[in-house]
């Protein structure tokens, strides 16, 4: 029995297990869990937060990828009704296993710092199941996600996070608060998907594109950067100046580009 509970932090599943009794009170309360919510964990670990989620009463699912965690899990957690285990990749999952209302599910997680961008994104494509995400990151993730156009942080993950949801950059946590203590700091941020969209992209896939695009060379012009998939008179069209770097670009231009590329597209399309 002693031996499941000797278990050594694994770093390709980015492990840095939270300790600070403060940070996950602070965690729990931003979070405010209730009866009768739906609760999905990513990465429950060891279970630092797994428990306040289960005491509020709420259905809680988790999913965790470390099979040698898995024992460890069950025994804590297992005999609580309100508990379900899923062991697998968190970005393979299809959240639509969990049968959630629309707008139902509140997703939280401590994420592995590597694989958190490509989480988050899975989890974008899903927004119209998600009520709202908490989430401990990377803080320069997080200053990325909250970040506002003009600056050196606005790009791909501020525009991608920001279209579906509104952004809040609650607090930062520091590198001893965790067991063993990650490099950098890190920041919990809550992301609330929008009730109805702010800037509606025709396709948001050419939104995802266009961006990609324009900050794949972030130092150049938009005219430059977009000349392989946006004409300079497609860029007029919508009504972008095209000498502009992409980082002076708010989301409503962006969108435009977007729409201008469909546009594009479909005059293009025998
Ligand atoms: N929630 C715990 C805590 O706060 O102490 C653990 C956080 S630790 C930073 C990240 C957790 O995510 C680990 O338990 C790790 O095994 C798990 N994990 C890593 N990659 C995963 C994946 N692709 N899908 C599901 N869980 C994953």
């Amino acid at each position: 029995m002693s031996q499941i509970y000797q278990h050594r932090a694994r770093k390709r599943f980015g492990q840095n297990f939270l300790h600070d009794t403060g940070v996950i009170d602070r965690i729990i309360r931003a979070i405010a869990p209730r009866e009768g919510d739906h609760i999905l964990e990513i990465g429950p670990g060891q279970g630092a937060l797994t428990e306040s989620l289960l005491d509020s009463g709420a259905q809680l699912d988790v999913i965790e990828i470390d099979l040698d965690l898995i024992p460890l899990l069950k025994l804590k957690f297992a005999l609580q009704p309100n508990f379900t285990l899923h062991q697998g990749d968190a970005l393979k999952f299809d959240f639509n296993r969990l049968a959630p209302a629309p707008s139902s599910l509140r997703v939280v997680g401590n994420l592995p710092y590597n694989i958190s961008t490509p989480l988050i994104f899975h989890l974008l494509n899903n927004a119209h199941l998600v009520r709202d995400m908490h989430f401990m990151l990377q803080k320069e993730v997080v200053e990325r996600m909250a970040a506002q156009p003009g600056g050196g942080d606005w790009g791909r993950l501020s525009i991608m996070v920001q279209y579906h949801c509104r952004v809040e950059h609650l607090f930062n946590v520091g590198p001893g608060s965790f067991n063993p203590p990650p490099k950098v700091d890190s920041a919990i941020v809550r992301l609330t998907p929008h009730a109805q969209l702010p800037h509606q992209a025709q396709d948001v896939r050419a939104l995802d594109r266009i961006v990609r695009e324009a900050f794949n060379q972030r130092r150049k012009t938009l005219r430059n950067t977009l000349k392989n998939i946006l004409s300079a008179e497609a860029i007029s069209a919508a009504d972008v100046d095209g000498s502009l770097r992409p980082e002076q670009l708010d989301m409503a231009a962006f969108v435009r580009l977007a729409d201008q590329f469909v546009a594009q597209q479909a005059a293009d399309s025998p």
